[in-house]
Parts: structure tokens; C-alpha cells; sequence
């Protein structure tokens, strides 16, 4: 195997883990914003997609002849990352959660445009195609959580405000 597809089929991997924490970090997020229902719906949307999306990249690692069983030891490659991003995440506190999500999809955005260039170089037609596809998703969803973001603030802080004033009662 050339140079090309080999860094290919490990940046797949790469990927692949990153679509493990996405699922991982999307389910959280249903149980962070449950007082949230607009945001729980395209949640739930995305946690579909990211499902597609985990099988997509797995399919492009076994047409490279990569061995899935592989897998399960890249997921650890991605702890560091996951621990800096979804340990903010995984707090109970609703903004900070919503920033994550859209800084977790900017990972992805990056990661995708980097195998798209990356498949270009190995002349790997299919995979370039599938991420494509994948992109586009990842850029829908961050577009989504940033135009929402100011409003899920509002939200918070009126909920907060009229909570502390019950408190005061
Ligand atoms: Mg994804
Ligand atoms: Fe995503």
C-alpha cells in the first residue's frame, strides 16, 4: 500500500473513533437539554446521521482492506480529545454544553476537509464522495448550533433569573 492511502486509512480510523464520541456525546446532549425541545429534535436528527456516518467511514476502512477489529483500539486515540471537549460537555450546564456541541462539530468539519484532500492525493474516488456527504452534515449541524446559541443563552439566563426569584420567595 502507498504512502497516501496508508495515512488515509488511519486518519478513517481516526474519524471513525471521532463518530464513536460524536454518538457518545449526541446522546448526552439529549439528556442536557431536555428542557430544551427544538434543540433535542435536530439532536436526535444528527445522532442518525452521525449512526450513517460511523458505518460510511467504516465501509471506506474495509474497502482500504483495513480490519475492523482495529477499531475498538482507535477509540482510545481519540480519549485526549474527547476528554477536553466532552468533559466540558458533560456538565449539567446547558451553554456551555451547546458551545461544546458546535466546537465538536468544527473538529469534524476539520477532520473531513483534511480526508477529502487527503483521498484526492490517494485517488480514492469513493471515500472522497463519502466525505463529502459527511461534511456537509457536519457543516449543517455547527451552522445550526451557532445561529441557535444566542437564543439558548436568552433561555437560560430567564430561567436562571425567574428560578433564583422562586428561591428568594
Ligand atoms: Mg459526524
Ligand atoms: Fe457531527
Amino acid at each position: 500500500m502507498k504512502a497516501p492511502t496508508l495515512n488515509l486509512l488511519d486518519w478513517l480510523r481516526d474519524a471513525h473513533a471521532m463518530e464513536q464520541q460524536a454518538e457518545e456525546m449526541l446522546k448526552a446532549d439529549l439528556s442536557l437539554f431536555e428542557n430544551y425541545p427544538e434543540l433535542c429534535i435536530r439532536i436526535e436528527e444528527h445522532l442518525q446521521e452521525t449512526l450513517t456516518q460511523k458505518k460510511l467511514v467504516e465501509d471506506c476502512i474495509r474497502r482500504l482492506g483495513g480490519s475492523p477489529s482495529t477499531l475498538k483500539d482507535v477509540a482510545a486515540k481519540f480519549v485526549a480529545l474527547a476528554q477536553v471537549i466532552g468533559g466540558i460537555a458533560m456538565t449539567d450546564e446547558v451553554v456551555k454544553g451547546a458551545m461544546c456541541a458546535y466546537v465538536f462539530e468544527n473538529v469534524e468539519i476539520a477532520a473531513y476537509t483534511s480526508l477529502i484532500a487527503a483521498a484526492e492525493v490517494a485517488g480514492d474516488a469513493d471515500t472522497k464522495r463519502v466525505c463529502d456527504e459527511i461534511l456537509a452534515q457536519e457543516l449543517a449541524m455547527a451552522q445550526w448550533l451557532l445561529v441557535r446559541l444566542p437564543e439558548v443563552t436568552k433561555t437560560y439566563l430567564g430561567r436562571a433569573a425567574f428560578e433564583a426569584d422562586v428561591a428568594k420567595r
